[in-house]
């Protein structure tokens, strides 16, 4: 723990020098080592790609942002806020549920089912999280939830309902229904994976658009090299619960320094 006070159940780091902060977070399922005392920061406004090989931790990550899995141990802040915090004494302190909230209230994820509600046409399921949980009005709901779906290339398809679009198409409204929460993160979990290769490439086009033209901070766990290559200000190589490499693109991907890093890319490419 590099952060300590004397207040018992801190929720603020101090003065923010990064957006996201993993400090030695360790997390076992039984015997399962899966997190080794792991520590890493993104800036804001910074895309972080996460690769490794399947079962490294990756989407461990992503959940413990979500509040969806619990470190036993370490420390995890966001935007200067405490999701968890450990103890002098070894305690992990969640912070107060009305916090935890309001931290998480700042992140989306998509993951690799887009879990759509299938009942809903496309705008609806765009708009119906901005209206029911952060109390916009139905008319501004739309009209950002068409800008969105124009802007993932779906401005045709407002009427349509999920069952009638591709995987490709899916996906895409996915993305849009997570940016209309207007999160500072946004967490992507292999998003391209259940896709043929040519609608995977739509999909990854639009996040390129959504990178080039917003200051969202990004982590994204995926298989897609070339778009890793293209968007990550950083990329971090899980396994064995740790962080081997962790690099710019350009040098990761030319000139890995682990052998297990050259494996893995050799496995992928
Ligand atoms: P990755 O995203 O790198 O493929 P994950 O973070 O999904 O890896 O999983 C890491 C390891 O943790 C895997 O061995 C997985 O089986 C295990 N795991 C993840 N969630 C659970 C859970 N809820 N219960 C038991 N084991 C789990």
């Amino acid at each position: 723990m590099t952060q300590s006070t004397s207040s018992p159940e801190p929720t603020t780091t101090g003065p923010r020098a990064e957006f996201i902060r993993f400090d030695e977070i360790s997390k076992r399922f039984g015997d399962n080592v899966v997190l080794d005392d792991l520590s890493f920061s993104v800036g804001e406004g910074q895309r972080v790609t996460l690769i490794g090989p399947s079962g490294s931790g990756k989407t461990t990550i992503l959940r413990m942002l979500m509040t969806l899995t619990r470190p036993d141990s370490g420390t995890i802040a966001v935007g200067g806020e405490y999701l968890f915090h450990e103890q002098r004494d070894g305690g992990l302190v969640p912070a107060s549920e009305a916090h935890v909230r309001r931290v998480r209230g700042r992140i989306t994820m998509v993951f690799q089912q887009y879990n759509l509600f299938p009942n809903m046409r496309v705008l609806r399921n765009v708009t119906e999280a901005p209206i029911h949980v952060l109390g916009r009005s139905r008319e501004q709901a739309e009209q950002r939830g068409r800008e969105l779906l124009d802007m993932v290339g779906l401005g045709e398809k407002l009427d349509s309902y999920p069952s009638q679009l591709s995987g490709g198409q899916q996906q895409r409204v996915a993305i849009a229904r997570a940016l209309a929460m207007d999160p500072d993160v946004l967490l992507l979990d292999e998003i391209t994976s259940a896709l043929d290769p040519e609608l995977a490439a739509e999909v990854l086009d639009v996040l390129r658009d959504v990178a080039r033209t917003s200051d969202i901070t990004m982590l994204v766990v995926t298989h897609a090299m070339k778009f890793a290559r293209d968007v990550s200000d950083k990329v971090l190589m899980f396994d064995g619960g740790k962080i081997i490499e962790a690099k710019a693109p350009a040098e990761l991907f030319e000139s890995p320094e682990h052998e297990r890093t050259r494996s893995f890319l050799r496995s992928v490419i």
